[in-house]
């Protein structure tokens, strides 16, 4: 097959929202890329905002950075999870980054004076990224995951550009409708109209699904798939059943129950090329299910108690990152949420104690920061290991400065802009754009690349001297504090190739076990089949801590 005519699956939603549409994508091209296939995941979302950086998290989760430095939405992440690989800016599109361009090349006369309209512009225009999303990973398959619930106005130009997609390469496009199957408690039965009827509805924008994902409290049993085949006109052996499990690392290996990855080839026209089929995977989620031995990890933050808001979501790749490393140490990780409030004037700092690591997550804004400041101090002093991540290294170069250098009044700008110790400032090509009030997509972001020193817990936990890690951050460590910090016995183990960014700081091994922060976010390249090498580093030390 050649890559010139890549083929494409759509993922869409019916019947509601928070069916798992994104972890299907992911499972579906797990699936085929362990067939050999070169995949390439996109995710769609309607909403207008340009990219998800301007975002609060308690009301979208966690804004999920690519290399590139695009902030892109939390299944990105799940995406290069599944597939251990890193995708490009081309593979995330929002409503308004589409409109955005449409708009400008009208701007600029780019529509030679027709009228510009959602059809057939923007449609195009979206056909057009995808094709390039497509052609620019070369992949033989691009799984896109249309965001939204069939029948939302918000996403119908995007259902419509798949379809002109289908309709003009019938061969090389499915249909895979995820939908949801419910038991009300007083009918005690699965239910299979409202899928019906998404079905229906799909079918009205011109569209067939070739794939249902049944997903439901319960698996779906034969007598009712075989009565949604007739009813929505798809073949029994291409309903898959989802029920609920307990890890979204199982999805695939559930699916593949079902055959699914050689029915979606055989829908395709397409052979598999390898017999591989999940190996690694599997081998790890067996593991998952075995480990016995706990690691008790306290994860301090502040995106806490809002609504319905699913907090995990906030803090995804962290908890993903510290479960990686936990069972590549043979070990499970137990994670305890903690409001940074809660310890604020050094209240409830004991109960600290019985965990065996704290990690402080990245963060904006001062909700809590005095909390967070009183728990690393504590961290420090009790030698409980600590790991800081960009706001937790900021905010642990305070606390230092404080409690160990005697410089009461430190802080970082982002919160006092007046403090006579400054020593997280505020980097000076991010003070032009705050004033200006330019927001979007101008933090420092994406990957850069980062040196690191001999004989430093970071080198010897990255087995080399130069990585590359993402970042999302406006502050800094003040490049005036940097020799007080460090004739005061803080060590930067990690340094931007021209020595003035400060990227990793850490106490030497003889003074803690681990106290470490990093200003960028090494949980974005945590991969279930490759742990971060300071995650891991950072669990074995918690797990020295039980001994
Ligand atoms: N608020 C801090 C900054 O902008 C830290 C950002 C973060 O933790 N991602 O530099």
């Amino acid at each position: 097959m050649s890559t010139k005519n890549p083929k494409y699956i759509f993922v869409v939603g019916g019947v509601m929202s928070g069916v798992g549409k994104g972890i299907t994508a992911a499972s579906i091209s797990k699936i085929l890329q362990s067939k050999g296939f070169k995949i390439n995941s996109v995710k769609v979302d309607p909403y207008l905002n340009v990219d998800a950086g301007t975002m609060n998290p308690t009301e979208h989760g966690e804004v999920f950075v690519l290399n590139s430095g695009l902030e892109t939405d939390q299944d990105m992440g799940n995406y290069e999870r599944f597939l251990n690989m890193d995708l490009g800016p081309e593979n995330y599109m929002t409503s308004g980054m589409v409109y955005k361009s449409v708009i400008e090349r009208e701007r600029n006369l780019g529509y030679h004076g027709k009228f510009v309209e959602a059809i057939p512009h923007v449609r195009d225009e979206i056909m057009n990224r995808l094709d390039k999303a497509g052609r620019m990973a070369k992949s033989d398959i691009s799984v896109v995951e249309i965001g939204g619930t069939i029948g939302d106005f918000q996403n119908a130009l995007f259902i419509e550009a798949a379809r002109v997609f289908k309709m003009k390469r019938p061969q090389d496009v499915l249909f895979v409708m995820v939908s949801y199957l419910p038991v009300p408690s007083t009918i005690g039965e699965m239910k299979t109209k409202p899928t019906q009827n998404a079905v229906r509805q799909l079918n009205s924008y011109g569209v067939q699904p070739d794939v249902i994902i049944a997903r439901g409290p319960l698996p779906l049993d034969q007598k009712r798939k075989e009565h949604l085949a007739v009813w929505c006109n798809v073949k029994p052996e291409n309903i898959i059943s989802a029920p609920d499990i307990e890890s979204i690392y199982d999805v695939p290996i559930n699916f593949e129950k079902d055959n699914m990855g050689d029915n979606i080839l055989s829908l395709l026209k397409i052979r598999r090329k390898t017999k591989v089929d999940m190996k690694d995977w599997r081998a790890l989620v067996e593991k998952t299910k075995k480990v016995k031995k706990q690691v008790k990890v306290a994860i301090v933050g502040k995106y806490f108690n809002t609504g319905d808001f699913v907090l995990s979501d906030a803090y995804i790749s962290v908890i993903e990152a510290i479960k990686f490393s936990a069972y590549e140490n043979n070990s499970k990780a137990v994670l305890s949420w903690l409001n940074a409030r809660d310890f604020e004037k050094g209240k409830n700092l004991a109960s600290l104690d019985q965990y065996d690591g704290i990690l402080i997550p990245g963060g904006f804004g001062e909700t809590g920061i005095e909390g967070k400041i009183k728990v690393i101090e504590y961290a420090r002093k009790r030698k409980i290991p600590y790991f800081g991540l960009c706001y937790g290294m900021q905010l642990m170069m305070v606390e230092y400065a404080r409690n160990v250098l005697g410089l009461k009044d430190a802080h970082t700008v982002e919160i006092n802009p007046k403090t006579k110790n400054p020593v997280i400032d505020i980097m000076p090509e991010q003070k032009k754009l705050l004033a200006e009030n330019k927001y979007g997509a101008t933090m420092r972001l994406g990957a850069y690349p980062c040196y690191l020193i001999n004989g430093t817990i970071a080198r010897g936990a990255y087995g080399k001297n130069k990585i590359s890690e993402r970042h999302r951050h406006r502050y800094e460590v003040n490049p005036e504090y940097i020799s007080i910090l460090e004739q005061g016995g803080v060590v930067f183990s990690g340094k931007s190739p021209d020595g003035r960014l400060m990227e990793i700081a850490e106490l030497p091994k003889g003074k803690h076990p681990f106290f470490l922060g990093t200003q960028f976010h090494p949980e974005f390249s945590a991969r279930p089949l490759a742990p971060h090498p300071l995650f891991s580093a950072f669990i074995k030390a918690c797990l020295g801590k039980q001994k």
